[in-house]
């Protein structure tokens, strides 16, 4: 059988669009011209506008056969991430300078022929500079041509391997030129050939290749002759390039190990207005969960505010505060804010989770420290992770540990943060002694109130009036979207904070305003609270009962506020009831890790003032038989 090399080499105005090349027999030779023509006609440069093809007979004892090299994929995540881990690859061979090779690499210029670097002497090997060593004569044995595609990774195996087995080569490092092949590779005899992947981003047309030979183990000029001259049919060649790995897979992966630990959460939907009747999937539902603590979103008087206000106002702010965004009815609202807590001032973000980061990561550096209850809510928490500043954590609501803390922290700059009402286990601060601790010690004093508006103080205020109007933290932060029955956060604080958060607050600088409708709505809910006091007692009495039915049926429970955790421990326990009661139609989801520590899931139970005394006692029955069902 006599086998043919064949070459094909196109270009349009005159510069090269593509090039190819084939060893096969005599009988394939038709049907690869027919293929390589398809290439030149159909690349992504152009259609070819001149094909020059070389086809030249090869005594078959002069084709030396090469077994493949074995391929490996190595993915990062970063392109100096590939680059890191193409330099320790090469310190695996004992070279000397990896570094200086790698950058020769990332300098070479697309399109040139391969730089032929000796280790030996430092120098470059390639007699026409301009030209570099180009790779030929060879093929993947019985390659056939199939395809009128360019297959980057036979392409790039075969020369690899013909390139590692060069008398005097130690490795050959590649980037394509291709703009959209980013994966590149190392290849050597000890290494086989790994591909490295990103070696480049998507669009780059940078690429080049490096010959590193050592001059004292082969002759330059045999290397040569044998890279460019001398046949190569590699054997065992893969079909196709193993799949490099799917980006998303470590996500799934991720999702897979939630489910089984009974972590994993998901959503579900709500059919109709948030009430204490609600619809989940269309099923009727009693919410015995929800935060709108006094069923204030329900309200017609406070929907009919947002309404009035999208007609007069519009849908949205069309700004930041600082911008366009800033309107009388939001300054209107701070003002009602500030005078229902006794605070100077006041000043909105649009979510109380945004209150928090921005307010702690303005107020708090690198300088600062800052002291957090264990049990603060985690927008607290990643307030303080984004202010830099050190970190202490006391115990919860232990004013011993705080002191001590503090004691042990001196500090120039310094905040206390709490929640007022935690938000998991619906105890209250004591905030007596938590003020007076800011004020020994000369620090600032941050409460956190997105469950105590509207829930505690005779008249439903919060946290200071809870404790007769005595102590005053320096900031008092809270959301609009819990017994308020809307959306956003607020803080009421000195006219001094006020500003400098204006000025500082990042959450607040650099995010459009809140919508008219959120405002009007807060503010008619607050309204509605001051005219109202008995929707607040309502609530309040509420728990009571509540926790005195679970009492009869030996279920210990208690709260000062709207918030009754019943801790059942195990996370799929807490699921199995939580889904029973959901389909006995009362809404109580589970609460795990990570909002909770691990192995205290529980059922949140959160009341609103709007709940029959019927409706309770009802519920409590159910939760009795689930827990029952579920040991
Ligand atoms: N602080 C506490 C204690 C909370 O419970 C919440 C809401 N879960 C927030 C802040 C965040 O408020 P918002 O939902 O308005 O972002």
């Amino acid at each position: 059988m006599s086998l043919y090399s064949v070459k094909m080499r196109a270009s349009k105005n005159a510069h090269h669009v593509s090039g190819a090349e084939r060893i096969l027999n005599q009988e394939d030779l038709p049907q690869a011209v027919s293929c390589l023509t398809q290439r030149a006609l159909h690349h992504s440069l152009g259609t070819a506008d001149f094909i020059n093809f070389k086809v030249e007979a090869l005594a078959e004892a002069e084709v030396k056969h090469l077994p493949a090299l074995p391929v490996s994929t190595r993915p990062c995540t970063t392109i100096a991430e590939s680059f890191a881990l193409m330099t320790s690859l090469l310190k695996e061979l004992n070279l000397a300078e990896p570094v200086k090779l790698v950058e020769l690499l990332r300098s070479t210029h697309p399109m040139r022929g391969a730089i032929l670097y000796d280790v030996a002497t430092n120098k470059q090997l390639e007699p026409d500079p301009e030209r570099g060593i180009r790779v030929t004569y060879m093929d993947a044995a019985g390659a056939g041509c199939s395809s009128s595609g360019k297959n980057h990774f036979r392409e790039a195996l075969v020369l690899a391997t013909k390139v590692v087995n060069t008398p005097g080569m130690l490795a050959e490092l590649c980037m394509s030129d291709d703009p959209d092949y980013v994966t590149g590779y190392l290849a050597s005899l000890k290494h086989g050939y790994t591909r490295l992947t990103p070696l480049k981003s998507v669009g780059d047309p940078h690429g080049g290749r490096v010959f590193i030979f050592d001059s004292r183990l082969g002759d330059p000029a045999q290397a040569i002759h044998f890279l460019e001259k001398e046949p190569v049919l590699v054997d065992g060649l893969p079909i196709e390039a193993p799949a490099l790995p799917d980006p998303e897979a470590p996500f799934a992966e991720a999702l897979a190990q939630l489910k089984q630990k009974s972590l994993y959460r998901s959503m579900r939907t709500m059919t109709s207005e948030q009430a204490r009747h609600s619809t989940v999937n269309t099923k009727p539902m009693l919410l015995m969960s929800s935060n709108s603590y006094l069923d204030l979103t329900a309200d017609p008087r406070v929907k009919a505010a947002a309404v009035e206000a999208a007609q007069a106002w519009g849908a949205g702010s069309g700004g930041s505060r600082l911008t366009t965004g800033n309107t009388l009815l939001a300054e209107q609202l701070e003002n009602k804010l500030a005078q229902l807590k006794g605070k100077e001032a006041a000043l909105l973000f649009n979510t109380g989770y945004m209150a928090n980061l921005g307010i702690i990561s303005a107020l708090a550096d690198k300088e600062s420290v800052i002291f957090s209850d264990e049990l603060n809510h985690a927008s607290i928490i990643d307030g303080c992770r984004l202010s830099r500043a050190r970190l202490v954590v006391y115990k919860h609501n232990d004013m011993q540990d705080l002191e001590a803390k503090i004691k042990q922290t001196p500090c120039s700059k310094g905040l206390i943060v709490s929640d007022a009402v935690f938000s998991m286990d619906g105890d209250i601060l004591n905030l007596p002694d938590f003020v007076a601790l800011g004020e020994k010690y000369h620090l600032l004093t941050m409460v956190d109130e997105a469950h105590a508006t509207g829930v505690i103080g005779a008249t439903g205020k919060g946290i200071v009036e809870h404790y007769g109007n005595k102590y005053a933290p320096n900031l008092i932060m809270g959301t609009l979207s819990k017994a308020l029955g809307s959306e956003g956060g607020f803080v009421c604080a000195s006219r001094v904070l006020r500003e400098y958060l204006i000025n500082k607050a990042r959450s607040f600088i650099f995010s459009t305003a809140q919508c008219p409708a959120a405002l009007a709505a807060a503010h008619k809910a607050i309204e509605i609270i001051e005219a109202e006091p008995e929707r607040v007692r309502a609530l309040q009495q509420n728990v009571l009962y509540f926790c005195s039915c679970l009492k009869e049926l030996g279920i210990e429970a208690s709260s000062p506020t709207a918030i009754i955790p019943l801790v059942v421990g195990d996370e799929a326990r807490a699921l199995a009831v939580a889904k029973e009661l959901e389909e006995k139609g009362v809404l109580i989801p589970a609460i795990r890790y990570p909002t909770v520590p691990k192995g205290t899931a529980r059922l949140r139970i959160a009341l609103m003032a709007t709940h029959t005394q019927a409706e309770l006692k009802h519920t409590a029955e159910l939760i009795k038989q689930a827990l029952e069902h579920h040991q």
